[in-house]
């Protein structure tokens, strides 16, 4: 339903729980919050509000540099903890990439069963969990290859933020069907599925387009289009909500 990312020189936690907060307007069922942590991706996730979510992170023990956050309203698999996102992989006790992903993967039952064939265990009955497997599949040390080289076997619609542990001051998003910008900000920069989210952030949005793959960095985003050439899009200046 809803997606936050950050890259920063200060602590993601706090923009990545206001983004939610801003998003819960549009209903949800469950949330979570994933981001790098010493080396280690962290996660809290929980089918109460983002309020509790802010609790649970509390004790996590921020600060975070990198972050993805997710409301979710369920498509496939019920609204329970170990069905909301991020999802990790290859698993959760020694995750490599976290995913928050926006839509409905189609072709989700055809990759399991290849994914499972290469020994990958899910830990949900989500569609999305087969995009945080296949990306880890794929992942030769960097995380946009990686994330351009999936999206083209993904059937459905998505927009998608990743962290991935190797790489902790990179987020990658993608979008094909469902809404993502990104949020250009003074030595950082954010993903969300509404420009909303950001409004507390930055006012300097850019509307990613379908198929777009982008690489968000501190300094820098980088966007790759559905032909896989690189393109500037415009950054808009939006009216902030307060
Ligand atoms: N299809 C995914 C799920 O059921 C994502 C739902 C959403 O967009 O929140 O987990």
């Amino acid at each position: 339903c809803g997606i936050v990312g950050a890259v920063a020189q200060r602590d993601v936690l706090p923009i990545l729980i206001d983004g939610l907060r801003r998003l819960e307007y549009r209903g949800y069922d469950s949330c979570g919050v994933a981001f790098h942590h010493d080396r280690r991706l962290l996660r809290a996730r929980c089918v109460e509000r983002v309020a509790k979510l802010q609790d649970d992170i509390t004790c996590l023990g921020a600060p975070a540099y990198a972050g993805i956050a997710h409301t979710r309203w369920a498509t496939h698999g019920k609204p329970i903890a170990e069905n909301a996102h991020p999802h990790f992989s290859p698993n959760a006790d020694v995750p490599r990439i976290a995913l928050s992903h926006n839509g409905i993967i189609e072709n989700h039952e055809t990759l399991r069963t290849m994914l499972e064939r290469y020994g990958y265990v899910f830990s949900s009955q989500t569609d999305s969990e087969v995009i945080a497997h296949l990306i880890d599949h794929l992942y030769d040390g960097d995380l946009f290859e990686a994330v351009r080289e999936a999206v083209g076997q993904l059937e459905g619609s998505y927009a998608i933020a990743v962290l991935c542990r190797d790489e902790p001051h990179r987020l990658v998003g993608a979008r094909d069907g469902m809404p993502l910008v990104v949020g250009v900000g003074e030595g950082e920069h954010c993903l969300a599925s509404d420009a909303i989210a950001l409004s507390n952030v930055t006012d300097r949005i850019v509307y990613l387009e379908n198929g777009d793959v982008v690489d968000v960095q501190l300094y820098r985003h980088w966007i790759v289009d559905a032909e896989g050439h690189r393109v500037e899009r415009p950054v808009h200046t939006v009216a902030l909500h307060g």
